[in-house]
């Protein structure tokens, strides 16, 4: 059986199954061991080494989304993305980075990096000659994270991997925002792909995991590098991750044609300013999205006119909650200025476009009626309040 000749939808519901030989059970039995008998000094099995059945049979299924040789599970997204940077950056080598970064990413390499003595550089823009100028001869890494968080820039992601290649640097993606649905970098030459599992591949807001794919040599130095930092995840949780991993095509595909329709209910509606989402005609990269994903997603942002205050909006809000995450089935909303991006200065976050107005919108798998409803009544309430304190 041919992995690449199947869909998405097989390859999330049976790809890296283990079968249950013993009662015939119709899912993977799960295997919560620290320790294996082992039959040669080559396979010694062990949590830490990311090598139990669970572990390696999951791996499997996120490998054959994502194209890749192999993959790798981790115990957060942050823990995949720090193991990868330390796998392939050393004291005095230089990693260029996008300038628009999840926040945690970002932290990691200001507040760390430095330590090390590793040097970095944030790009000014998503253009490819950004990152071009801030090559430096030591430049080991490029990190992309395409679509953006939160305005949904898209970078482009075969003109990255080939001046990487150009230059024998490794080119790496964050892939979280689009999910291996919707995009699979490898396929457009990019070396390793991470996903914060704790968003669209677990899809219910219930696991805290990531994810890492690439070639079999990317990988050896990744592993020789994770099973000394220790980020792995649990096996109850890779079991859960691998029952959430069934319905993760129908999950996205649903939230994606979600956004689709809210994106151009916001766009068309009179209190709505402006609205980010790749799939509108009205988004200047929409052609550049077309062409390297295959679908344009679920997340996007948009601003509510000036005179309707986007925090007194979400509080109307009664089916889309307020919150930090995002991708999980229920449809979420925060303010970047007041959460995500809170900590950049005024300054900070004008230079990159986020408005104080700028609401992100993570859309789930609800009927649209029902979250158009939501908005068109929180929009109405919101009017209505600050007409009777004016
Ligand atoms: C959440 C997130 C991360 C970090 O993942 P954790 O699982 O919270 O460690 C990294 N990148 C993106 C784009 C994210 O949304």
């Amino acid at each position: 059986m041919s992995k690449q000749k199947l869909g998405m939808q097989t390859i999330c519901t049976h790809v890296g199954e283990i079968k249950d030989e013993q009662f015939k059970g119709a899912i993977s039995p799960i295997y919560l061991s620290t320790s294996y008998e082992f039959d040669s000094v080559d396979i010694k099995r062990y949590p830490r080494y990311f090598n139990t059945p669970n572990q390696e049979h999951l791996s499997k299924k996120i490998a054959a989304l994502e194209q890749a040789e192999t993959a790798m599970i981790f115990g957060s997204g942050m823990a995949a993305i720090s193991t990868m940077f330390l796998a392939f950056l050393k004291h005095g080598d230089h990693i260029v980075v996008q300038n628009t970064l999840y926040g945690g990413t970002s932290n990691f390499i200001r507040e760390e990096f430095p330590k090390y003595g590793i040097e970095f550089t944030f790009t000014n823009s998503y253009n490819v000659s950004d990152f071009e100028a801030a090559l430096q001869p030591n430049t080991k890494v490029i990190h992309i994270e395409t679509p953006s968080n939160p305005l949904l820039t898209i970078t482009d992601i075969r003109a990255i991997a080939s001046l990487a290649k150009s230059k024998g640097i490794i080119s790496t993606i964050d892939n979280t925002f689009a999910s291996p649905i919707n995009q699979n970098p490898i396929t457009l030459g990019i070396d390793i792909v991470m996903h914060s599992a704790t968003k669209y591949l677990g899809g219910h807001s219930d696991i805290l995991a990531g994810a890492i794919a690439c070639s079999q040599e990317h990988m050896d130095c990744i592993w020789n590098v994770a099973k000394n930092l220790g980020g792995s995840l649990s096996d109850f949780t890779v079991w859960m991750l691998e029952r959430s991993m069934k319905t993760l095509g129908l999950r996205v595909k649903a939230q994606t044609k979600n956004a689709k329709k809210l994106a151009k209910f916001l766009e068309a509606n009179p209190n709505v300013a402006h609205v980010y989402y790749p799939g509108l005609k009205s988004h200047p990269q929409r052609k550049l999205a077309k062409s390297q994903m295959k679908d344009f997603g679920a997340m996007l942002s948009f601003e509510l006119v000036e005179g309707i205050d986007a925090m007194a909006f979400q509080k109307q809000l009664h089916l889309i909650k307020s919150s930090m995450s995002l991708a999980g089935v229920e449809s979420t909303m925060l303010l970047p200025s007041e959460t995500s991006h809170a900590l950049l200065t005024q300054e900070q976050r004008d230079a990159v476009g986020i408005s104080n107005r700028l609401i992100r919108f993570s859309v789930g798998i609800e009927n649209f009626k029902d979250l158009k409803n939501d908005i068109e009544q929180a929009i109405t309430k919101t009017k209505i309040a600050s007409f009777a304190q004016a």
